[in-house]
């Protein structure tokens, strides 16, 4: 098929806002399309030569893509230059460059759908030393073919910025609409929802129709979309949907599906990207902890402080996108530990259409959990005042909240929806100030840190009752000097008994008379049953504690202990948080 009929369609497409419209000219042109092409319009049309967890990239630099055009048009590099300023899309500048070229091709065969496909799926395949330049040789011979028009498209599959605003559930209504009926639609998004290839999904249904269908399954590294959440702010509403839920810790991390084999382990991200090489340590650690030859099984991944045991920030491994040499290094300063939850392929099982029960009972059996892997935690109930309590444990973990799973509920790739009900703390308020807090404990520090402390146990100042109450551990943020510095500097302070004005409910391993201030930033106030700071004020029992508290390197010398912040000013602080937090939520709804 020629390249310049589905230009056509693109063009009527990018001039559309309305959805059916789209889906129209979609239809249009699959209808059109050979059955040897479909796959590749399928993909071209999503801006990809590959479904997105193959990992095959088109995205060329822009300036990259700008020296291509100069070279293929005999233009000069300012000229360019100015064109992409004035447009701000390389696809019009493209389009404006090649109708301005200098050399026009001798000859020149048009374009087919095949050709652009080969020509782009060799430059996104090309690695290696020496790879720019093929990659330039490659994109200037088929810009050299192009009419002005297939350059915009082309360009803009290149650089990942496709700008027709298909989205892939808009594929889906065309596909069902040109081989089957858009009452089939269902059963075409699930076929995409197990196997997260659009390509795969149009091929079956030309040669086979809508029946092919069944015979997409799971496959072995081969991800399948996410199952999602919706959201219920009591919990007494999801036990009125669910009745007798299993309620799991809701870990706040990043989402990894793991495909096992005893070749071969793969990681994908929510989003289906391969993860693999980002996480040394959970290969490792599923290779030890996994039984059984054939497993995908889903879990959440969240960076722990081996000073103080605590979880990170997931920020904390979002920087390992670096070097082999930067991955290394983080995996063994902020390890992550998996906390598997859900198991979908065991052996030749596709055990996503069982119950949740099963599933469980199956991840139960397959994963022996070591110190990186483990099971997320769960309880069955359907007593809210034994899920409260729930609550307050994984709140005390440090988790996000709970996830209700009904008992009955199949794994629905895709799909968001009450059978995964989301139940987060519904009291935290970001923070941006600094704040100013007492040292009135320390946990001795293991591994680099022994011989000093780990971290620090921080209280704010109660001026009503004249006490320090707890609000964080703190363990971040401190240089090695400091840190080895720090029980010379404490010394005096020293004591082996809690002191009379501190309220702790915890227990480190060495006390310190008020005496010294650290300012410490936070990234939000939440209620935690552990500390102290303000208790009762917000929920019965429970105080006010910084969730990830980072020193600054300031130390406030200049403050007494009772300058500190004070429990007050906490609450204060939370409350108006909380009323901005809120307002920021109803703004954007
Ligand atoms: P949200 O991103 O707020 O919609 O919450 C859904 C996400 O919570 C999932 O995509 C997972 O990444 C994460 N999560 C954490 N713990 C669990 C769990 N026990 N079960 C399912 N998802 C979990």
């Amino acid at each position: 098929m020629q390249f310049a009929r589905v230009v056509d369609v693109y063009e009527k497409i990018e001039a559309t806002t309305k959805r059916l419209e789209m889906t129209e000219l979609l239809v249009g042109l699959l209808r059109d399309t050979p059955r040897d092409d479909l796959d590749k319009v399928v993909y071209l049309t999503r801006g990809r030569v590959y479904p997105d967890y193959a990992g095959i990239e088109l995205g060329l630099a822009e300036k990259m893509v700008m020296r291509v055009l100069a070279h293929a048009t005999g233009l000069d590099d300012a000229r360019i230059t100015g064109l992409w300023k004035e447009k701000g899309d390389l696809g019009l500048v493209a389009q404006e460059a090649i109708s301005a070229r200098r050399q026009k091709p001798l000859e020149s065969t048009p374009l087919t759908v095949s050709k652009v496909y080969q020509h782009l799926d060799a430059i996104a395949r090309e690695s290696g030393e020496g790879s720019q330049e093929r990659k330039v040789r490659l994109l200037s011979e088929l810009l050299g073919n192009a009419t002005p028009r297939e350059a915009k498209y082309i360009v803009r599959m290149v650089i990942g910025q496709m700008r027709l605003g298909v989205a892939d559930m808009t594929i889906v209504d065309a596909l069902a609409a040109t081989f089957a009926t858009r009452a089939d639609r269902g059963r075409v998004e699930r076929a995409y929802n197990v196997s997260s290839d659009l390509g795969e999904v149009a091929r079956v249904l030309a040669s086979k129709g809508i029946d092919g269908l069944n015979e997409i399954h799971l496959k072995l590294f081969r991800p399948i979309r996410a199952m999602l959440a919706e959201r219920l702010e009591t919990l007494e509403e999801i036990f009125e949907r669910m009745g007798k839920a299993a309620l799991e810790y809701k870990y706040d991390g990043l989402r990894v599906q793991a495909h096992i084999s005893p070749k071969k382990i793969e990681l994908f991200s929510r989003h289906l990207e391969n993860i693999t090489s980002q996480f040394p340590e959970i290969v490792e650690g599923l290779r030890n902890a996994v039984r059984g030859r054939a497993v995908i099984m889903e879990g959440e991944a969240v960076p722990v402080d081996p000073n103080t045991g605590e979880f990170l920030p997931f920020q904390e491994v979002s920087r390992r996108r670096g070097r082999k040499t930067d991955v290394e290094r983080m995996s063994k300063e902020f390890p992550v530990t998996l906390f598997a939850f859900d198991c979908l392929l065991r052996g030749d099982e596709d055990l996503t259409s069982r119950p949740y029960t099963e599933r469980r009972r199956a991840l139960e059996a397959v994963i022996k959990p070591t110190d990186g892997i483990r099971h997320s935690t769960v309880r069955v109930t359907d007593d809210v005042k034994q899920a409260e309590a729930f609550f307050d444990e994984a709140l005390q973990a440090g988790c996000e909240g709970l996830m209700a799973k009904a008992l009955d509920s199949t794994y629905d790739a895709g799909a968001r929806g009450y059978k995964w009900i989301k139940f987060k703390r519904e009291y935290s308020a970001a923070l941006s100030d600094t704040i100013d807090l007492v040292i009135v404990g320390a946990f001795a520090g293991r591994g680099k840190r022994a011989g000093s402390y780990g971290a620090l146990l921080m209280a704010a100042y109660d001026d009503q009752d004249d006490l320090f109450r707890t609000t964080c551990k703190l363990g971040t943020g401190f240089d090695d000097e400091t840190l080895f510095a720090l029980p010379e500097k404490l010394k005096a302070a020293k004591r082996d008994r809690k002191p009379a004005r501190v309220d702790s409910k915890l227990e480190p391993d060495v006390w310190f008379e008020p005496t010294t201030v650290l300012e410490v930033r936070g990234a939000e106030l939440t209620v935690s049953p552990v500390h102290t700071a303000a208790r009762g004020a917000i929920r019965p029992g429970a105080g006010l504690a910084i969730r990830f508290p980072r020193f600054t390197g300031r130390w406030r010398d200049d403050k007494g202990s009772e300058d500190a912040t004070t429990t007050r000013e906490l609450l204060e602080m939370y409350r108006q948080q909380l009323k901005q937090t809120k307002k920021g939520t109803s703004a954007l709804a």
